[in-house]
């Protein structure tokens, strides 16, 4: 894997609407909730992005469902032209044959509640190398009912990630440095904020840099430069 003085892991929220409802959301209070309008377009995301981001950083596309975000594909487009390495969970609703335009990323197929019927449909428009996650979410246990889920770090293969650097942020805008951490760094859509305030001490256990450091890992080992698209 190319190493970096200051990889940066960019998780994107890139919509808040989703097809489903599942109880153990970790953006149900959000999701599909008029009151938290998706803001952010493709475009905010990639001036944000041609600044901040370094070939070979990471950048995992969530939601909500993803694949309902509009303009995903110029999203797309842009990140593999920059040379970023793409993590994509969804559930599949919208993936498409334009899925293997983009070998650059690795998809997280999401099972949720579909039946075998929809996961075989959705199955057609994967590479080799994505994943395909039948128990929801992948290496989460959910303590209690209808709360968020947490992810158990020690399911990951790796204990260890080259992560320097992490920023979430949400389709308002809002850069925060993680989800754990409720520290707003300003926003991307107006271009104000600064970066220099994230910090964290557990950063070299986090489960969500092990779990993308993994997948990342995953897509290095398939040499995606030479995987034949069609
Ligand atoms: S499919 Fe994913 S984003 Fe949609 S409701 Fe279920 S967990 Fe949430």
């Amino acid at each position: 894997m190319a190493s970096a003085t200051l990889m940066t892991y960019f998780l994107l929220s890139i919509t808040n609407t989703c097809n489903k409802s599942c109880e153990y959301c970790v953006v149900k209070p959000w999701l599909n909730n008029p009151e938290y309008p998706d803001k952010a377009t493709a475009e905010d995301f990639i001036s944000f992005l041609e600044k901040e981001m370094q070939p070979d950083d990471i950048v995992e596309l969530t939601g909500g469902e993803p694949t309902l975000f509009p303009n995903l594909l110029l999203l797309l487009e842009w990140l593999k032209e920059h040379g970023a390495r793409v993590i994509m969970r969804t559930n599949g609703f919208k993936l498409g044959a334009w899925r293997k335009d983009f070998p650059n990323m690795i998809v997280v197929l999401a099972r949720h509640d579909s039946d075998d019927e929809y996961m075989t449909e959705r199955r057609v428009h994967l590479l080799e190398y994505d994943v395909v996650s039948e128990k929801i979410p992948e290496g989460a246990e959910q303590t209690e009912p209808n709360m968020p889920v947490h992810i158990k770090s020690e399911l990951y293969p790796l204990d260890s990630h080259g992560i320097k650097r992490a920023l979430f942020i949400t389709n308002d805008g809002n850069i925060k440095f993680m989800p754990c951490m409720d520290v707003s760094m300003g926003n991307i859509i107006d271009l104000n904020y600064n970066l220099n305030q994230w910090d964290c001490i557990s950063m070299s256990r986090c489960p969500y840099m092990l779990g993308a450091w993994n997948l990342i890992t995953k897509l290095e080992q398939t040499n995606w430069n030479s995987v034949p698209t069609n």
